[in-house]
């Protein structure tokens, strides 16, 4: 056996291929088999060394494993994985002695169980004799009694291969795949050293090449800190995010391709997160490379949601599997998209067909997987449309076993057979190379320029964790693999990549992950700044028309994409604005709530009240519904509170659940009988009750009556009609007090009520007044929301509910001396409204009180802004114009946008949107 033993990969592979070339020239007759991982690269290898390989056969291990038994006639029958899953549930289930028993997942557990199986056989384990803690003990034990009752016959592969090896075995073979270190494998290779000519290639001696390369693999990975002053092509990236790592090595490359050809890269990628993103720029970029292709079941992963659904019970999984359009009776887009807008809505679905799915769903049962197999298939046999995927499913469903399943089980037995495959494509012209790091092909393929990316601890080098079934300590006695094992593997297949020599390799890291997580620069890195001086690469900026999102945000444009150009000049031309609505709309009666609209954002009214575009809500009980019902049950319930006269609460808890139920009766929605809905509404109940109390003891304490609910008022300014609705008005002799009911704490600004805002109570006092003849006394916000007592005093004690009352104080003003009949017995602070009184008896500067001539001059300028917002509504005037302040204080009072519904219809852009800008008291521009 000829062993070729050196660390440097690349220059002992040269040797080696070099060698082979030449036995092959010099033997025509003798075929030359090369055992490699990668034979599609090998062949391209080899074929930059020589025009045509005759007599050279490049193939991986099991390849050649089969290879020989064609050679002898002989075919050797594996049973498959799933099979092999089975067996092992079976065992672990009937074996109460078994340590895996009561797995919680025995097919998971199975596939590890499977993979030790395999590794016992491979590396020839034995039972040990060493001391390990008891447990360890018990695994080892359960493992081999398991062992030896599995059907080991399939795994026999290498000793049937091994008893066949004679002079027929005369050939040439060349191992230079990671593999032959597997004691099974070594077997076989001495074999066959008996009648042919073995050739192994390994990586335990030092090398003594006398440049950059032969000193990074010496001394990649031991303690040496000595600085050397070999040249070398290193460079340092440094990137922010791995999108910018992956584009600057892009960048880089299409700068170099002016004078290179594609093949002339290699990228080195850690993981499939990196190779994606890579493809994704490299595909802006038109550049040709070899692709990995995913094969997904897409028959299957429907079928995966419908378990999934069985199992968890979250109807998203159905709803998914509705949208894949594989199910009978839901096959069409819109009928789809109705059903999960209902479930959005309402939070449950009661159309015909889903009930009818969803019932057939849930009856796929089993209890082995016989069972279940007859039943799933039966199951898509009724309701799935047919294609050819789904036949293939179907035939592949068919299995047969009685051992005891749970629905679980079974799944992920389907997800272990139907798991996503990935296939490499390697592009025949010329394209540049994606290798993994497991692939340290760049010099043999002779790339000029190589990029090492993702080199980030953690990342490369790999973690190795040991959380194996069989852990370290256990596998050490046993002289199983080990994680220490992997990571010297994974350290020599890093050891081979950078015995490569490149015109220029850089050495690439991000600081963030995809997610925007922390990364830390590689030990690697590290090492090789201490073994060399580096210099840093000097970044590209990063703007080229193939990145066009980037591209256009710095402001360029490619000329190639007229439409788009011409799309964004009419844009910034028409600085991103509605034209004016040119037909007639007939905009009265209004009402002051959609003048107060029009006032924060012609646009917001326009959405809102002449295309009347609704927000989609979800199926929890929404906050003007919960208003609507407030108001219904005040309403309904106001004789609690009608008057001054002390009240008997007795039977109020019985009447506000009347009122509810009643309301719920006569405005029916399905979502009230959702459990959440329940439990809302039960707590507003309890809300309610202490509202209406407060509600009497607030009337009680003053001379007001209660005159009218729900009152309904009319008025005609000029042109404009206005109408709308108050939700209590209380008389007192010839003075009117209006109360509107809110769920928040609503303050009444009369400097904002000037320019447009909270005016609703103002115009519908005066209205009122005008309609009926009486004087304004008073408009007051009641605040329904439930209040909490935040109490200084020591649990022990008894709270003051006048405390409690004080907390439901309404804001609003009073008209003169009204303020002595709504709070009759004012001593210094009142309990209902915000005034209160020096010892003089009069009240505070602060105290919201309003003259009768402040009222009307107000209301003259309120009036005076109506007419000109409703001039401005008949031109047609829709703009995106949202109203706002530099004040933050009053910006945070007006601001329309922060809770609009409409933001993403609008698309309100910083840039070339003008907001139309107020301040209090001052000049403020007209619209
Ligand atoms: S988000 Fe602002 S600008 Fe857009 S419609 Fe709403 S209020 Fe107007």
């Amino acid at each position: 056996m000829h062993i070729y033993n050196s660390n440097h990969y690349s220059s002992a592979m040269k040797q080696i291929i070099n060698d082979c070339l030449h036995s092959a020239k010099e033997n025509p007759f003798a075929i030359h088999y090369v055992i490699v991982d990668d034979p599609k690269y090998y062949e391209e290898i080899f074929l930059k060394h020589t025009d045509t390989i005759f007599n050279i056969e490049l193939m991986t291990l099991s390849s050649f494993y089969q290879k020989l038994l064609q050679i002898y006639h002989q075919d050797f029958r594996k049973k498959t994985d799933i099979q092999n899953l089975l067996e092992i549930i079976k065992m672990n289930k009937e074996d109460t002695s078994s340590l895996f028993h009561l797995s919680a997942n025995h097919v998971l557990t199975a596939k590890q169980i499977l993979d030790i199986f395999k590794n016992f056989y491979l590396y020839n384990i034995q039972k040990t004799t060493k001391e390990l803690p008891d447990l360890s003990k018990e695994k080892i034990k359960t493992l081999f009694n398991l062992y030896h009752q599995f059907d080991q016959t399939h795994f026999l592969e290498h000793d049937l291969i091994y008893s066949l090896i004679d002079e027929k075995c005369h050939n040439y073979y060349y191992f230079l795949t990671n593999q032959i270190t597997i004691p099974k494998n070594q077997a076989l290779i001495q074999k066959l050293d008996q009648y042919g000519h073995v050739f192994i290639y390994q990586d335990t001696k030092e090398n003594e090449i006398l440049d950059y390369t032969g000193y990074v693999t010496n001394h990649l990975f031991d303690s040496s800190h000595t600085k050397s002053d070999f040249e070398h092509p290193y460079q340092i990236l440094k990137a922010s995010t791995i999108q910018e790592e992956v584009k600057q090595i892009i960048f880089d490359i299409n700068t170099l391709l002016k004078e290179n050809a594609l093949r002339d890269f290699v990228i080195y990628y850690p993981n499939d997160d990196y190779y994606r993103h890579l493809c994704r720029i490299l595909d802006q970029f038109n550049l040709a490379y070899n692709r990995k292709e995913t094969i997904t079941n897409q028959a299957f992963q429907v079928v995966n949601m419908l378990l999934q659904y069985c199992l968890s019970k979250d109807e998203t999984y159905l709803l998914d599997a509705i949208s894949s359009l594989y199910l009978l009776n839901f096959q069409d887009h819109q009928y789809v998209s109705y059903l999960k807008n209902l479930y959005t809505l309402q939070g449950f679905i009661d159309d015909e067909n889903y009930l009818v799915l969803k019932k057939a769903v849930l009856n796929i049962q089993g209890h082995d997987l016989s069972s279940y197999s007859l039943s799933l298939i039966d199951f898509i046999e009724h309701s799935f449309c047919k294609n050819e995927l789904v036949y293939a499913l179907l035939s592949s469903l068919k299995l047969e076993g009685t051992e005891p399943l749970s629905l679980k089980e079974y799944l992920s037995l389907l997800q272990e057979m139907f798991s996503k495959k990935t296939h490499s494509l390697k592009e025949s012209y010329d394209s540049l190379y994606l290798l993994n790091y497991n692939q340290p092909y760049s010099e043999l393929l002779q790339a000029k320029y190589v990029y090492c990316l993702g080199l980030n601890e953690t990342i490369i080098p790999q973690e190795f964790k040991n959380t194996n079934l069989l852990l370290n300590q256990e596998a050490l006695a046993l002289k199983y693999p080990t994680t220490y094992d992997a990571l010297n593997k994974h350290q020599n297949t890093l050891r081979h990549l950078f015995s490569c020599h490149h015109q220029k390799i850089i050495l690439s890291y991000a600081l963030r992950d995809l997610n925007g997580g922390d990364l830390v620069v590689s030990s690697i890195i590290q090492k090789l700044t201490k073994l060399f001086t580096i210099p840093t690469f000097k970044k590209h900026i990063l703007i080229h028309p193939s990145l066009k999102e980037d591209y256009y945000l710095k402001g360029h444009q490619d000329d190639s994409l007229s439409v788009l150009n011409h799309h964004l000049l009419v844009y910034k031309q028409s600085h991103h604005q509605v034209l004016p609505m040119h037909i007639n709309h007939q905009h009265n009666p209004l009402s002051a709530s959609k003048l107060e609209v029009y006032n924060q954002c012609p646009y917001k009214y326009y959405l809102q009240y002449i295309l009347k575009v609704d927000s989609i809500n979800n199926s929890l009980i929404q906050s003007n519904e919960i208003g609507t019902l407030v108001h219904y049950v005040l309403e309904k319930n106001h004789h609690y509170f009608n008057n001054y006269q002390a009240k008997n609460f007795d039977s109020l808890k019985e009447d506000i659940h009347l009122s509810i139920q009643n309301y719920l009766k006569t405005h029916m929605l399905k979502k009230y009988a959702l459990k959440k809905n329940q439990f809302f509404l039960k707590l507003i109940e309890d809300d309610l009750y202490n509202t209406i109390i407060v509600l009497a003891k607030q009337m009680q304490h003053g001379l007001f009556e209660l005159s009218a609910c729900e009152e309904r008022v009319y008025d005609k300014i000029q042109d404009i009609e206005l109408k709308g609705f108050i939700d209590r008005v209380d008389l007192y002799q010839n003075y009117l007090k209006v109360i509107d009911y809110k769920s928040s704490n609503k303050e009444l600004n009369l400097e904002l009520a000037r320019l447009g805002f909270n005016m609703q109570m103002l115009i519908y006092l005066e209205m009122l007044s005008k309609n009926k003849n009486y004087d304004k006394g008073a408009v007051l916000y009641f605040n329904t929301k439930k209040r909490i007592l935040k109490s200084e005093i020591s649990i022990l004690e008894k709270q003051d509910p006048e405390n409690f009352f004080k907390l439901y104080k309404m804001d609003g003003y009073s008209v003169d001396d009204t303020y002595l009949e709504i709070d009759h017995e004012i001593e210094q602070e009142s309990d209902i409204i915000k005034i209160k009184l020096k010892k003089d008896g009069s009240p505070y500067s602060n105290a919201k009180i309003i003259s009768h001539d402040e009222l009307d001059t107000l209301l003259q300028e309120i009036t005076l802004h109506i007419q000109s917002l409703y001039q401005q509504m008949i031109t047609g005037d829709i703009r995106i114009y949202p109203t706002r302040s530099d004040n933050p204080n009053i910006d945070m009072h007006i601001n329309p946008c922060r809770f609009c519904h409409y933001k993403a219809i609008c698309n309100y852009d910083i840039f070339y949107n003008e907001d139309h800008q107020i301040e209090l008291g001052g000049q403020n521009e007209e619209r």
